[in-house]
């Protein structure tokens, strides 16, 4: 049994409630469950419950609470579904899927913050998370298929690899569009292999960027 929620739990669920649309219970009892400040440097754990972005270090911030659960809204995945994510940060968004049940795998550029994540998923005694470091723009072959694919970075396009990591009916949610803003596209792959797009809210994320450089141009 999920042990009793704690205030700054109950109230990080009320406020993420409150700014977005999303009611979902399964999802709110997540942001209720998971201890967001278990995922921030020190100096800001007091604000861990706001919901706001927040930076942790190398550059990078953790997510805005309220844009996690329209992103979680729009990806609907269920227990047991083998999910991706991509640019896991500080490791909370693999905690909030790992606590609706899912298979979850996260996929980090930045070593240290890899590191860190695995080491704060412990802590809170999150153990069956796998978090690699490497260009998730790749995608995670590996572990591939998968049921459904969280991209956590801004990009102009959706990476190839990832749409080709994704099941007959899996789905994908990526925030596409410039440096500034993006919007939240949701694309699902159909069981003949079609894919589906769908637009939604407006965001903005830092950047995906990738580390393999495509070959040069031809003379
Ligand atoms: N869900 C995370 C979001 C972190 S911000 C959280 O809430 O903590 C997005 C992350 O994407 C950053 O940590 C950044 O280093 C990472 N990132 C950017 N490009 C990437 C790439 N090509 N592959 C993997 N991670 C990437």
């Amino acid at each position: 049994m999920a042990p009793p929620p704690t205030l700054e739990g109950s109230a990080l669920r009320a406020r993420v409630a409150r700014s977005s649309s999303v009611q979902e219970p399964r999802i709110l009892e997540a942001f209720e469950q998971v201890p967001r400040a278990a995922f921030l440097p020190p100096n800001l754990v007091s604000r861990a419950y706001e919901d706001q972005a927040l930076p942790i270090g190398l550059g990078q911030t953790i997510s805005q609470p309220s844009m996690i659960a329209l992103m979680l809204d729009a990806l609907d995945c269920q227990p047991r579904h083998r999910v991706l994510e991509v640019g896991s940060g500080s490791g909370y968004v693999l905690a909030l899927l790992s606590h609706l049940g899912c298979d979850v795998f996260g996929i980090e550029r930045q070593a240290e913050l890899a590191a860190r994540a695995r080491e704060t998923l412990r802590r809170i005694g999150v153990t069956d998370v796998v978090v690699q470091e490497g260009d998730g723009t790749l995608g995670l072959p590996a572990h591939a298929p998968y049921d459904r694919i969280l991209v956590s970075a801004g990009a102009a396009a959706i990476p190839d690899p990832l749409v080709a990591q994704l099941r007959e009916g899996g789905r994908l949610v990526m925030p596409v569009g410039g440096a500034d803003s993006q919007i939240l596209v949701t694309c699902e792959r159909d069981d003949k292999g079609t894919l589906h797009y769908r637009a939604g809210s407006s965001c903005v994320f830092v950047p995906l960027i990738s580390d393999s450089t495509p070959p040069p141009p031809l003379p």
